[in-house]
């Protein structure tokens, strides 16, 4: 139920280990968005059940100070984490020392009465806002949140003195890979000056999702990694980007034999920022520059 794995996290200008927790709860109460299959993990438990969870991750915790607890919802959804759930965990990670705990949270559930449980702790809020661009985020997503819902809740966060996290989406259904990358550019920009990181998720097709039915029927393709390298190197803000699925058929993939080190370098880059490691030749990206340059041809534009 509860998945734990040790990784490496920025943390005051150094590279440290961090902790990452995904911990079953009922999960999101939104559940429409066309890529998200997080649902299928969700079981409903007692609060009783979800601190045996958070027992185990403080089990392991040792000196680490950085805990990464996601939740595949809203750690900020009362009906996911209640608010005595969450003075408990805030308990156990100031006994701890944990200094910086990350967690996601759509916007309707950032609140200045639930971020004051936070206080002494570098809180990071992850929302996924997955693009500036409201026509984009409503049509080809299905998110049901505005641009401005979330302006708000980063505003919230900010006053109350923590980290705004902004995920964005490369790429959703229904845009060609050129749209696909120019919108994220674009959010980027967009949302630099309300995140203190802009973190790009690299679609991967998830189970009984609608994405997952248009891949199927040869209708949508994961990005390619060489999207992924220009929008990385096109962003102007700290960007960080984990390419889950990397190099596999329902993931960010390019031919197969530039893969693997195409992902190993954005790992590295979202640890060190070096854009120098962003820099790969191989025979596929004739291919995909073709296919940036055709794409747009075989269909009609999403804005004309
Ligand atoms: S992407 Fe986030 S908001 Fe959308 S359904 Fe999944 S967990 Fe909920
Ligand atoms: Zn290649």
């Amino acid at each position: 139920m509860l998945k734990l794995w040790r990784e490496k996290e920025r943390f005051e200008g150094r590279v440290e280990d961090c902790l990452t927790a995904i911990i079953t709860t009922r999960g999101c109460s939104w559940r429409k968005c066309y890529m998200c299959g997080y649902w299928s993990e969700s079981r409903a438990l007692s609060d009783e059940a979800l601190k045996i969870q958070i027992d185990q991750i403080f089990e392991k915790i040792g000196d680490i100070r950085i805990l990464k607890l996601f939740t595949s919802g809203s750690f900020l959804d009362e009906r996911e984490i209640s608010p005595e759930l969450r003075a408990y965990l805030l308990d156990l990670c100031r006994e701890s020392g944990v200094k910086k705990l990350i967690i996601e949270s759509r916007p309707e559930f950032i609140e200045a009465r639930k971020l004051r449980d936070f206080k002494g702790i570098q809180l990071e809020v992850g929302i996924g806002l997955e693009t500036a661009n409201d026509f984009i985020r409503e049509q080809c997503i299905n998110k049901g949140f505005s641009f401005s819902d979330f302006e708000r809740s980063a505003e919230i966060l900010r006053r109350e003195g923590f980290r705004v996290k902004c995920y964005l989406l490369l790429k959703p259904p229904f845009l060609s890979e050129k749209e696909a990358i120019k919108d994220l550019v674009e959010s980027a920009e967009k949302v630099k000056k309300y995140a203190d990181i802009i973190s790009i998720n690299l679609m991967n097709v998830q189970k009984g999702t609608l994405v997952e039915r248009l891949w199927e029927r040869g209708l949508y393709r994961p990005p390619w990694l060489w999207s992924a390298l220009e929008v990385l190197k096109s962003v102007s803000a700290e960007v960080i980007c984990d390419p889950v699925a990397g190099g596999k058929i329902r993931g960010p993939h390019n031919c197969g034999k530039c893969d693997n080190e195409i992902v190993k370098a954005i790992k590295l880059f979202s640890l060190t920022q070096d854009k120098n490691l962003l820099e790969f030749e191989c025979k596929c990206k004739k291919n995909w520059l073709k296919f940036l340059e055709l794409e747009d041809h075989a269909r009609v534009p999403l804005f004309r």
